[in-house]
């Protein structure tokens, strides 16, 4: 049986990741993989990530079960994160997290409670979209359908391409996956105004809002960044949202999530929860305990707090600032097409627009290595790779 098994093909970014590692040549740029690089190109531990593990080995003095659901403390600060502190539908109790495992565990978590809920479930996703969206949808048996997004011409969004797509497709009852920031793969978002704008819609079709935050504080900042979810939270009937603390506390292998689900009324949250863990337990049974207690010693501790929020900020900005130095840098190489995209997407990533050609040109000749549809980190720029990668992309641009 095992020998007749056909490969699906390993992830491409996966697969950059493998010939990057093989690259012998010594000025080779890894652009591709989504982590959060300092100006020295390490993938740091945050300080008050640090600070929290010493208080955690000290105190903790069991290791039994979390449950299905998670760390209660760490579920709370998840729904305030993203709703707001004072969030009315957490306060009416329509709200409820679940930890997951990474933000990835909670769109899968989310994707089999809507086809558990509704075996027929079809969700809307972007194009482009992270590449694992789909391959999770469709794994837990949902059936995905594309509304356009990015348009290559001023790599901007197509709005109203967007919208009009959605209003000739889309049906009662149907999901609709949303980036609540820096969406990945394109640094492309929606303005608030546009976020209200498909606000309306959703409660005028009936549509669902699945919200995928795996940047919140990565892009304009803690709030900021999540403004547009917001306004959609208080205006919709009921929401899921996926959030993932892997970038925003640098705890990416401690797999470090939350599903959070919004219901109608109060009354319906004990059912739906329920739902969410049934499916949660015929999986993993239940998260793993550590990064939730990071995160939630960090935010129940003002100090600690205080510490993270500053070292997030400095990570913002240092993305920002390579940002405006990148551009800077292909105005003086005489790059004459219009850089603005690179200072208008935002958060870790840039969409070049470059095709398979310049994006082989870029790896075989210049050693940089970019994801296969031009996507790159901006993260991974650095002093010691800017020139390089300026000469690299200003050779491909003219
Ligand atoms: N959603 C998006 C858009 C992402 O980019 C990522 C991480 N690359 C995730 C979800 C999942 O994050 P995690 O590593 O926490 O599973």
């Amino acid at each position: 049986m095992f020998e007749s098994v056909e490969s699906r093909g390993v992830d491409q970014i996966l697969a950059l990741m493998q010939a990057f590692r093989a690259d012998p040549r010594p000025g080779k740029v890894d652009l591709v993989v989504g982590v959060y690089k300092d100006a020295q190109g390490r993938v740091p531990v945050m300080r008050a990530v640090k600070a929290a593990e010493r208080l955690l080995i000290e105190a903790e003095d069991t290791k039994t079960y979390v449950g299905m659901a998670g760390d209660a403390d760490y579920r709370a600060h998840a729904a305030r994160l993203l709703l707001g502190n004072d969030a009315p539908q957490i306060a009416e109790g329509r709200v409820t997290s679940l930890q997951t495992v990474g933000g990835s565990g909670a769109l899968r978590v989310g994707c089999d409670l809507l086809k558990s809920l509704n075996a027929d479930m079809k969700l809307w996703v972007s194009t482009p979209t992270w590449a694992n969206h789909v391959p999770v949808a469709t794994d837990a048996g949902l059936r995905t359908d594309a509304y356009p997004y990015f348009r290559p011409s001023d790599r901007g969004l197509d709005f109203d391409g967007m919208m009009a797509h959605l209003d000739a497709q889309s049906a009662e009852g149907d999901a609709i996956l949303l980036h609540a920031c820096c969406h990945n793969p394109t640094g492309v978002d929606l303005s608030f105004d546009q976020w209200k704008t498909v606000t309306d819609f959703l409660v005028a079709r009936g549509l669902l809002p699945f919200v995928d935050c795996a940047y919140q504080g990565l892009g304009k900042g803690m709030e900021e960044d999540v403004a547009g979810l917001r306004h959609m939270a208080a205006h919709v009937p009921e929401m899921l949202i996926a959030s993932s603390f892997s970038k925003n506390f640098a705890v990416y292998r401690e797999r470090t999530g939350a599903l959070t689900i919004m219901a109608r009324a109060a009354e319906d949250i004990g059912a739906i929860q329920g739902a969410a863990e049934t499916v949660i337990r015929s999986n993993y049974s239940m998260p793993p305990s550590h990064g939730a207690r990071i995160v939630a010693a960090v935010l129940d501790d003002p100090a600690l707090t205080a510490d993270w929020s500053e070292e997030l900020d400095e990570m913002r900005k240092r993305i920002a600032s390579v940002r405006q130095t990148l551009r800077t840098m292909l105005e003086e190489r005489q790059v004459t097409k219009d850089l603005s995209f690179v200072t208008d997407q935002t958060g870790m990533f840039s969409y070049t627009g470059f095709g398979p050609e310049a994006v082989a040109t870029l790896r075989d000749d210049h050693g940089i290595y970019i994801a296969g549809d031009g996507r790159i980190n901006v993260a991974g720029l650095s002093e010691d790779n800017l020139d390089a990668v300026a000469d690299g992309f200003a050779a491909v641009m003219r």
